[in-house]
């Protein structure tokens, strides 16, 4: 039910809804709205005017449950219940992060590795999806509170390489906080939009989003035409940001202070205030010269220092690898730095003038677009997006890509892929198969995403059964397969036998997600085993094309056996013992040779017997029975 509250001074009606744009980050969140009275997006401030929420949430013993600048004290006084860069967690299985678990102070839940991690706080269980929700309701009462409505409609944006699980699990959190995610929208794209890019249907545009945050580096190179948002490639590290640059800080500090080491080793719990305080100097190094300050303890005080010189020799090192990313990105794009019309930049760390100067550089560009703050710049854009799906924006498109090949497993174990990897979403394909067995009636549908040719090597993402296809000879069913995968990148899958219309459905919620590591490392395997794979989908082929030869051969024989002669029985029987034996060995054309062999004896007596039903059987892909 939709409240429409009215202005009872006036007597008219208010506005009646509101959609906003979240950008849901590791380190922060924000809430943005198109303003009025301006027709621009603005981040919405809370209680502390603060536009910026930490993604921190204290569960406190009692039940209280603290979002953001509140919560940031309680990292050091209750570490175990305070949680962080839940973004990380959304959509992972325990298996997905058991490297990183030792990375937070709470507890992460292994106890059933295939299923979504939880996190455990006193004798409450929490899981990443319900820990966002937590922020995301914060984000939402802040904007009710300032636009005195009622919100129940948002944009939330991601990271570009967010998949199916991470995508659904953040529409997930969504629905939880009380808002009805109209979009999934990627970061890049919402910067891309703050700037005003992709806005005009004319603009053909190639630019770079060079984002820099709390603890994820992405860089993301996009081409924009006719309104629609391409993403040519993306690259980052998922380990890599401004708390980085603070460490640097702290380790410099503690290496070269040795009544600091001491002081910290006999009070453990100042190495977060001393954290805190390296950020402090980092901040204050984007506009100052110089840093100095004290951390005190009892009795203790001691002089922490800092130069902008030393900061930016400190940081180089891992500026330089954001740098080496930007350039991967650019390859993998197939492009040239004169193809880049625009670098933008987002996330707090770019503030930092180094980055700044080095992106430059890199990108052989004298001007960045770095006018918008960049802490803010992906919840304007996503602001902007709200506007376009309310209708405001006429005539607006924006499409995204797929990360990963989608597919279903054909017979022999292979990938058959129905949606290849960069499509652009929303993305619809079909593809028809038949059966391999007369009188199949069951079907199993496994849908894979993933490079590689041998499906055991791709990610399983969900399994369906097409029952009650009406018994028909092998290879005379017509069993289409389409894939739908929406504009947020979650696919549903449908089967339809249709020459008796029997059909089946499914959503698919894949169980769990890939990081982004993985997500290369498949594929980066699967072009370094591009040959491998080649010989293995032969293999595969031969063997199965092999298989149907030896049952419809077997079949044939059967049903024939008065209308050959004793001779034709032996010999085919003999040819077919060579080829059974043939496809139990890996040699691809050892079995095309028996196969060969087979086919040309019995095709001097098939010929005059075979029925059409059996010469459909060999031809066409087949999935295998349930
Ligand atoms: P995320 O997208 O990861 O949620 P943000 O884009 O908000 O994060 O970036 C947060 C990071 O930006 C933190 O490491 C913070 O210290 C850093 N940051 C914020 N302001 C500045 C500044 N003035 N100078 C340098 N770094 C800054
Ligand atoms: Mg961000």
């Amino acid at each position: 039910m939709a409240i429409i509250p009215i202005n009872l001074k006036s007597g008219t009606l208010k506005k009646e809804v509101y959609i906003v744009g979240i950008d849901l980050g590791t380190t922060n969140s924000l809430v943005a709205v198109i303003d009025e009275s301006t027709g621009k997006p603005k981040a919405i401030p809370g209680n502390d005017k603060e536009v910026i929420v930490p993604s921190i949430i204290y569960l406190s013993p009692n039940g209280e449950i603290v979002v953001g600048n509140n919560a940031k004290a309680f990292l050091t006084l209750d570490a175990a219940n305070t949680i962080f860069s839940v973004k990380r967690l959304m959509g992972k299985s325990f298996n997905d992060v058991t490297e990183s678990a030792a990375l937070f102070n709470y507890k992460i839940i292994d106890n059933d590795t295939e299923s979504l991690v939880k996190i455990q706080s006193g004798d409450k269980f929490y899981t990443p999806i319900e820990l966002s929700s937590f922020i995301l309701k914060e984000l939402k009462q802040r904007a009710e509170k300032a636009l005195n409505a009622t919100i129940s409609k948002a944009v939330i944006t991601v990271p570009a390489y967010f998949n199916d699980a991470q995508r659904q699990a953040t529409r997930d959190a969504g629905k939880l906080a009380g808002l009805d995610v109209l979009r999934i929208v990627n970061e890049p794209t919402a910067a891309s939009l703050a700037y005003g890019l992709g806005l005009n249907q004319e603009e053909e545009k190639t630019i770079a989003v060079y984002d820099l945050g709390g603890g994820t580096f992405d860089i993301s190179i996009l081409r924009i035409h006719n309104g629609i948002f391409e993403v040519l490639s993306t690259h980052g590290d998922t380990h890599l940001g401004g708390d980085d640059f603070d460490k640097t800080i702290v380790d410099y500090w503690l290496d070269n202070k040795l009544e600091l080491r001491d002081l910290i080793k006999n009070n453990p719990f100042l190495l977060q205030n001393l954290r805190l305080m390296a950020e402090d100097a980092k901040k204050q190094l984007s506009v100052n010269n110089s840093f100095e300050s004290f951390l005190k303890h009892e009795s203790t005080s001691i002089e922490l220092k800092i130069n902008r010189k030393k900061f930016e020799q400190l940081i180089e090192p891992i500026i330089s690898k954001t740098i080496e990313s930007c350039r991967q990105a650019m390859k993998d794009a197939d492009l040239k730095n004169s193809d880049i019309d625009e670098v933008i930049m987002v996330g707090g760390s770019t503030r930092v003038d180094l980055v700044k100067e080095s992106v430059k550089k890199c990108f052989e560009k004298t001007v960045l677009d770095d006018s918008l703050n960049p802490d803010e710049v992906v919840a304007l854009g996503a602001a902007i997006e709200a506007d376009i799906i309310a209708g405001n924006r006429k005539d607006i498109l924006l499409l995204d890509v797929t990360p990963l090949s989608l597919g279903i497993e054909t017979l022999g174990g292979l990938m058959d892929v129905i949606i290849p990897r960069n499509s652009k979403v929303p993305q619809r394909a079909a593809r028809q198969y038949t059966t391999s067995k007369d009188g199949q009636t069951n079907l199993r549908i496994s849908i894979y995403q993933g490079e590689r040719d041998n499906i055991a090597f791709n990610r399983k993402l969900g399994e369906f059964n097409l029952t009650g296809v009406p018994a028909m000879p092998a290879g005379l069913p017509k069993i289409e397969i389409a894939f739908m995968l929406d504009a947020d990148g979650i696919l549903k899958v449908s089967a339809k036998e249709l020459r008796s219309g029997v059909e089946q459905k499914i959503d698919v919620k894949p169980q769990y997600g890939l990081t982004d590591e993985e997500l290369e490392t498949m594929l980066l395997d699967s072009l370094q085993n591009a040959k491998e794979d080649m010989n293995y989908r032969s293999l595969q082929e031969a063997r199965t094309e092999a298989q149907q030869l030896i049952y419809v051969t077997q079949r044939f024989i059967e049903k024939n056996k008065t209308e050959l002669s004793t001779t034709e029985i032996e010999q085919t029987q003999h040819f077919l013992d060579l080829l059974i034996k043939a496809t139990n060995n890996d040699n691809k054309d050892e079995i095309l040779k028996a196969h060969d062999e087979l086919n040309d004896f019995t095709k001097t007596f098939a010929e005059r017997l075979m029925d059409k039903a059996i010469a459909m059987a060999l031809k066409g892909k087949t999935i295998e029975g349930s």
